[in-house]
């Protein structure tokens, strides 16, 4: 993994800009996300732990709606452990995969039930330990459910990370290591939530609208790849303006019109 001193030297200027634009009240409880929504309504890490499960390869609107009508009838771990499966599996219909989730859901509640009398840990390790929770879901509840400093990397982090030039890594994992030994401990628990606001609005996945981007002079991939492509595609236009007409074609000296 290697870093571009560019846009690392640039992290307060790019995280200012997107508080700016994300988050002006600069509280999570302003974010756009289905966990911060999550967050700032129930308070609850147990909520944000299902919510995140849930939300995996899901729109967050679906995940909105899953979540509301799980928590209106089961609100706690106690709760989701002895519900019916069918019930459950009904309440979280609009998310994807809710036919695997519903049992996955129950049983990290059973979990929390036995270990931990219901509540949720509050370490990554002892989270990491639980099944169906991986690094980034670990993060997840670290930042949403209990304000604790992370960077939870989804493909919207990854992405804008790695196309900003911060990091150069191939997977989300590689992604969230080096994140966190290049961004400043200060900026972690935003990160998520900007990066992935910023992804979907301006740095899309195709098609980025690096005309409206601010941070083109330092973004690795505009240097690398845009800049390169308009600059190819401006000669291209300057040589076809400037090549002398085909013979044959219309303009051509000595062609004429019958
Ligand atoms: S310049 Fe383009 S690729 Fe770079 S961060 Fe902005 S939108 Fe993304």
């Amino acid at each position: 993994m290697s870093t571009s001193a560019s846009a690392c030297d640039r992290i307060p200027e790019i995280m200012r800009d997107l508080r700016r634009r994300y988050l002006p009240k600069g509280d999570l409880r302003d974010g756009s996300t289905a966990l911060a929504k999550i967050s700032t309504a129930t308070e609850d890490p147990f909520h944000v732990l299902v919510g995140t499960i849930l939300s995996q390869r899901t729109r967050d609107e679906m995940t909105e709606k899953a979540t509301d009508q799980l928590f209106a009838r089961y609100a706690d771990a106690r709760a989701l452990a002895d519900a019916e499966p069918a019930d459950v599996e009904r309440l979280i219909r609009p998310v994807g995969f809710y036919h695997q989730k519903a049992p996955q859901i129950q049983r990290v509640s059973r979990i929390l039930v036995e270990r931990y009398g219901g509540r949720v840990p509050s370490t990554y390790e002892a989270l990491m330990d639980l099944p169906q929770v991986g690094s980034k879901t670990a993060n997840c509840v670290l930042v949403y459910g209990f304000g604790i400093p992370r960077i939870p990397v989804d493909t919207h982090v990854h992405r804008v990370s790695n196309r900003l030039g911060l990091v150069s890594a191939k997977t989300p994992e590689k992604t969230e290591a080096a994140l966190m030994a290049v961004v400043p401990r200060r900026y972690w628990l935003a990160v998520n939530e900007l990066f992935i606001a910023f992804g979907k609005d301006v740095c899309r996945p195709i098609r980025p609208r690096c005309e409206a981007c601010s941070f083109r002079p330092f973004c690795k991939y505009f240097r690398t790849y845009v800049r390169r492509q308009t600059w190819w595609e401006r000669r291209t236009r300057q040589a076809a303006r400037a090549a002398p007409p085909a013979r044959g074609s219309k303009g051509h000296a000595g062609s004429s019109a019958k």
